[in-house]
């Protein structure tokens, strides 16, 4: 399944993620994800696995143009030339010379001038065809209306924290009302039980597990087939080539609107992850080495 991004290029809907993967595992997991159908890999600068996803991709025997390579660029190096820069260390350690996706990873509250200063390097390796397209990542909508403020191109996609426990539809809805494809991650709940906690994890949740047997899928299936009726991206988590097989099979069924009102109401609004606006340089910094 296909999704048309805001400036016409194409980007599947499914993607794997990579955040947590450790490097010497990387490169089987994108290349049991390729092989598995995937030809979408969501990875960061800061995760610090780029060069084990090239790896994986080349690995896979699937040209590297039938992939879709998203990756982001950290606080550490925002402001233009070091943006800039940033590219060419993620195209460097990916082994390849363009990017499909490259995002600003959070916004930068006490520093926005660097912000919009990384965002209009993007805009610049958009205009050169370096990256495909544009976007951002943790960017509540007041931070969107800042950035639009000060520069030209409407980000094609904003991924943010987002799965039953925390939807986050004021931010859905501000994403879509400007034509930003919301881009989830989490979107399986990945992060209620990062720590281990699963009595509190949405894989557990009783109403997912009711709508999950009712059409005999697993909960991360229901999870990510509610998100892709929503028309949301995904970009699931595994290292386990029996899960990134299950998350790739969310096509043969159909949720019911009463079963997509469910999953809404799940929401407690509370978010797992940080606070967009406490990421700051003193707190959050830190190198990213050079290719
Ligand atoms: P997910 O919701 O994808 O969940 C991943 C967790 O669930 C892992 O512990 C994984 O373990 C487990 N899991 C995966 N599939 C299944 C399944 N079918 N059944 C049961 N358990 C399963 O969470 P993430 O936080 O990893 O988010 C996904 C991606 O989103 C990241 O990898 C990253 O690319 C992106 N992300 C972006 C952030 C941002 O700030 N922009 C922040 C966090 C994530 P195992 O690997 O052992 O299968």
């Amino acid at each position: 399944m296909n999704i048309t991004l805001n400036n016409g290029i194409v980007m599947p809907a499914i993607g794997l993620g990579v955040f947590q993967t450790p490097p010497e595992v990387t490169t089987d997991a994108v290349a049991t994800a390729v092989a598995t159908g995937y030809r979408h890999i969501d990875t960061a600068a800061a995760y610090a696995n780029e060069r084990e996803v090239g790896e994986g991709i080349r690995r896979s025997g699937v040209d590297r143009s039938e992939i879709f390579i998203e990756t982001k660029v950290w606080i550490s190096d925002y402001g233009y030339e070091q943006t800039l820069h940033a590219f060419e260390k993620s195209v460097a350690k990916l082994g390849v010379d363009y990017l499909d996706m490259l995002i600003l990873h959070q916004p930068l509250s006490t520093a926005f001038d660097k912000t919009i200063a990384a965002y209009q390097a993007l805009e610049q390796l958009l205009t050169e065809g370096r990256v495909r397209a544009i976007g951002v990542s943790n960017f509540m909508p007041n931070h969107v209306e800042a950035l639009r403020e000060q520069t030209q191109v409407v980000p094609a996609v904003n991924q943010i924290e987002l799965h039953p426990y925390f939807s986050q539809p004021e931010v859905q809805k501000a994403n879509k009302d400007l034509g930003i494809l919301t881009q989830a991650w989490s979107p399986i709940g990945g992060i209620t039980s990062y720590r281990g906690d699963h009595a509190r994890s949405t894989f557990n949740d009783p109403a997912i597990l009711a709508i999950a047997g009712e059409h005999g899928k697993s909960a991360a299936q229901v999870m990510l087939r509610w998100q892709l009726q929503l028309g949301h991206s995904v970009i699931p988590k595994s290292i386990r080539p029996d899960r990134i097989a299950e998350n790739f099979d969310v096509f043969g069924f159909e949720l019911s609107p009463e079963q997509m009102s469910v999953l809404a109401s799940l929401d407690k609004g509370v978010r797992g992850g940080p606070d967009p606006d406490s990421i700051t340089l003193e707190a959050f910094g830190r190198d990213i080495p050079e290719a």
